[in-house]
């Protein structure tokens, strides 16, 4: 059997309770637990006022409750904020909160690093170092949510949490699963499903499994419509190829009311964003209910690749709509705070030493 974690803020409720079950108590702790931590925002066990003191003295002497240390928030002149966690003495994440009129998303990270090496993405080039925990998970949001509790502009919530910063959410399953759960769970941040998106390269057996244990929105990052480019800008789709990605996407929409897939598409220049590009994508697509997200590629050091221009993102927009999608363009957020998509690259020592490298398949691109 798995050794039991110390950490409160790694179980979800099925997990609290049984935990408070093994621990001799009543199942109800779990919802009473979870009101204090998620509802009032409160890391002090001590405070824990329907808890009898010797309740709270037993979880204090096996069990934390707290939240990585909050290094530093930086606020961009367009509303966006980034804070950076400490998450031990080596590693910082992440997280991104992006106002809009009547929306805010926050952007949560799910590694440090990330191994899957998609040549146009800051994080990817920055190497993996390791998974976050489900604590690490969702003390972003508790995090986010409690500094926006306080900020100064009235209505500064978050309506939407995207699994978008650094890693790539799939390959750390069984940490996100537990937070993907306190996130729609009333006694936890209380979003709806269709709130909470998963947003992957494409893990196939992955999304599958997804598919079979939470109720959530799924963003697939796709970039190109035909197999040998997506096998240059993202590796993964050596091993799961376009087909076999929609095939699972198909199935994970399948039986869901108005569900629908989210496609991102970071536009570069030269590479991905010709007319011909569009017109496979809409093609490609037409089977599943969808929206285009195009995204112009933000650069960041030492990479080769450069920003769709406007004419040719205006033109590839055309082509999705007038075939009948929904597409928006996203707008770069935060920039000045090195915010924006693939720009998020913590704070970390790479493990697998591929920092500063120029990417070989990037080169054959430009
Ligand atoms: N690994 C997951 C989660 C990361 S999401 C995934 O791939 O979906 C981050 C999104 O930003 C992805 O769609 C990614 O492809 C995109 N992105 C990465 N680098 C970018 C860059 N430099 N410019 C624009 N978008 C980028």
């Amino acid at each position: 059997m798995k050794k039991r974690s110390t950490h409160l803020l790694d179980y979800d409720r099925a997990g609290l309770e049984a935990l408070f079950l093994h621990l001799g108590e009543q199942r109800f702790r779990a919802s009473q637990a979870m009101k204090w931590i998620y509802g009032e925002r409160e890391m002090n066990l001590d405070a824990f006022s329907n808890f009898s003191k010797t309740l709270r003295e037993k979880l204090k002497a096996v069990f934390t409750l707290d939240v990585p240390e909050l290094v530093s928030e930086q606020k961009s002149v367009d509303g966006t904020i980034k804070w950076l966690l400490k998450v031990d003495e080596v590693n910082a994440v992440e997280v991104v909160y992006i106002p809009e009129k009547n929306r805010g998303t926050l952007c949560v990270s799910s590694q440090v690093g990330c191994s899957l090496n998609c040549t146009f993405c800051a994080t990817g080039a920055q190497g993996f170092n390791r998974h976050l925990t489900t604590a690490e998970i969702i003390a972003q949001v508790w995090v986010a949510a409690k500094q926006l509790d306080h900020h100064p502009v009235k209505n500064r919530r978050i309506t939407n949490i995207v699994m978008m910063g650094m890693g790539e959410p799939l390959a750390n399953y069984s940490n996100v699963l537990p937070a993907l759960n306190i996130m729609r769970d009333d006694f936890g941040f209380g979003f709806a499903n269709r709130r909470v998106t998963v947003s992957t390269a494409g893990m196939v057996s992955k999304i599958d499994q997804l598919n079979l244990d939470a109720d959530v929105s799924l963003a697939i990052s796709l970039h190109s419509p035909f197999d040998d480019l997506r096998d240059k800008l993202v590796p993964l789709n050596k091993k799961y190829n376009i087909e076999t990605l929609l095939a699972s996407c198909r199935r994970f929409i399948k039986d869901k009311k108005k569900a629908r897939i989210t496609w991102e598409y970071t536009l570069i220049d030269g590479v991905n964003d010709q007319p011909e590009h569009a017109r496979a994508l809409t093609k490609l697509l037409s089977k599943i209910p969808s929206k285009i997200n195009l995204i112009p590629f933000n650069p960041f050091p030492g990479t080769l690749f450069k920003q769709s221009k406007p004419e040719n993102i205006e033109r590839f927009k055309e082509i999705c709509m007038k075939a009948g999608y929904i597409t928006t363009v996203r707008k770069t957020r935060g920039d000045d705070i090195a915010a924006a998509c693939g720009q998020l690259a913590g704070e970390f020592m790479d493990r697998t030493r591929r920092s500063g490298q120029v990417n070989k398949l990037a080169l054959e691109l430009v």
